[in-house]
């Protein structure tokens, strides 16, 4: 069973968000210090399309049907954990 929220993307290998090219999208530098910053956050890192010299930044990891999966599992553990920690409370210290 995969229990992972967030899965890896491959941005390398993605669609150019400016001219749908595949295959084209490279790493870029980061030129100033907002650009340091927001890779920093490790969530996004900057891109730069060969083709049409698109710049910008793209997601490092996405979300899919079995992130939801995951979060709905998590959910049901949380929940259910919360009922028995309310029914020993109550066992030991209800009236
Ligand atoms: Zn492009």
């Amino acid at each position: 069973m995969q229990l992972k929220i967030f899965f890896k993307a491959f941005p390398e290998t993605s669609k150019c968000p400016s001219c749908g090219k595949i295959g084209t999208i490279r790493r870029s530098r980061t030129r100033n210090f907002i650009e340091t910053a927001a890779k920093s956050t490790g969530v996004v890192s900057l891109y730069k399309c060969r083709e049409c010299g698109w710049r910008g930044y793209l997601k490092k990891y996405m979300i899919n049907r079995y992130s939801f999966i995951t979060v709905i599992f998590y959910g049901i553990l949380i929940l259910s954990v919360a009922y028995i920690i309310t029914q020993i409370l109550k066992k030991n210290f209800g009236t």
